[in-house]
């Protein structure tokens, strides 16, 4: 009967110490806190794995090691407009700090990397000055959202509050895929809402967008890379490896546009996908890189099945 007591009092301050490493005291299990300023900032808790981070970070497990495939889309960028795409990441993220709320826009059509160049920015940031940002595809974010709107509001206001909180304070913001269907006015109303408020606040976002640029007279000419002896030279001044991803030799900047520069009929399909008030702040204050070439998902499963 001893043995058996002193068994359960073991299991039982065993079961204690589980509980209380599961949720944090400071955050709640939620991952972050609000500080007295209102600014976010993640938990101690989930800084003590990268797992946890990535997590928190909202970041797609399917991208967590996202060093480790860089050479893959060097190897099919056929055009330059990947490499001049990474090229401004690594610009933009070397000024983060004189940037001044200044996002980008990577437009081009599906699987040319986008959302992969918008998570490497913030794994960059991340890296060099431990900016945690968060990644939302757009379609998640609106339905979490509504999620938590939708049940009990008295139950969820707060969890409702906490996740705007989070989108709308997060150091940088990442919205995945906006715009690639024209937005109901509901959805216009909470995207607006999102962006008019990081707007006011300086906070930059950073922002992933279908387009088929070939349809508005777009070509890859006008990134300035096309296969030129410059583009050449250009890829063998990056180093790519896990080990120094980040490192940029050589001068050359990656070429960005201005809302100005966009053809009139590209301004008019933004304004018509994302309404007037949206398209008219990320035109302000973002910078737009074009990105060209085949949808390189659809290349990796006819290479698997081919092979
Ligand atoms: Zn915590």
């Amino acid at each position: 009967m001893d043995n058996l007591g002193a068994l359960e009092s073991l299991l039982k301050s065993n079961m204690n110490k589980y509980a209380k490493k599961k949720v944090c005291e400071k955050c709640k299990g939620t991952g972050f806190i609000i500080r007295e300023d209102n600014s976010v900032d993640y938990c101690d808790c989930i800084l003590s794995s990268k797992d946890s981070l990535l997590k928190a970070m909202n970041i797609p497990k399917r991208y967590w090691k996202i060093a480790d495939s860089m050479d893959a889309f060097y190897a099919e960028d056929q055009d330059g407009s990947y490499t001049n795409a990474y090229i401004a990441v690594l610009d933009y993220v070397n000024k983060f700090k004189e940037n001044e709320g200044r996002g980008l826009i990577f437009m081009g059509p599906p699987g040319v990397g986008k959302t992969y160049l918008s998570i490497f920015s913030l794994l960059y940031l991340e890296e060099k000055y431990k900016i945690r940002g968060l990644f939302y595809d757009v379609r998640s974010l609106i339905l979490d959202l509504k999620s938590l709107i939708g049940k009990d509001r008295h139950l969820n206001s707060s969890s409702y509050e906490k996740l705007l909180t989070k989108v709308l304070k997060a150091p940088i913001l990442v919205l995945d895929d906006l715009g690639s269907e024209i937005l109901t006015d509901y959805n216009k109303d909470i995207l607006t809402y999102i962006i008019a408020s990081r707007y006011n606040d300086m906070a930059p976002i950073i922002i992933t967008t279908n387009f088929n640029l070939l349809q508005y007279d777009i070509r890859p000419e006008q990134v300035g890379l096309s296969s030129s002896p410059s583009n050449k030279k250009q890829r063998s001044e990056i180093q790519i490896s896990s080990k120094n991803m980040f490192e940029k030799n050589g001068p050359e900047q990656g070429k960005v546009f201005s809302y100005d520069d966009l053809p009139n009929s590209l301004k008019s399909d933004l304004v018509l996908r994302l309404g007037e008030s949206i398209a008219s702040r990320l035109g302000e204050t973002c910078d737009f890189i074009y990105m060209f070439g085949e949808d390189r998902r659809i290349n990796k499963s006819k290479k698997t099945k081919e092979s």
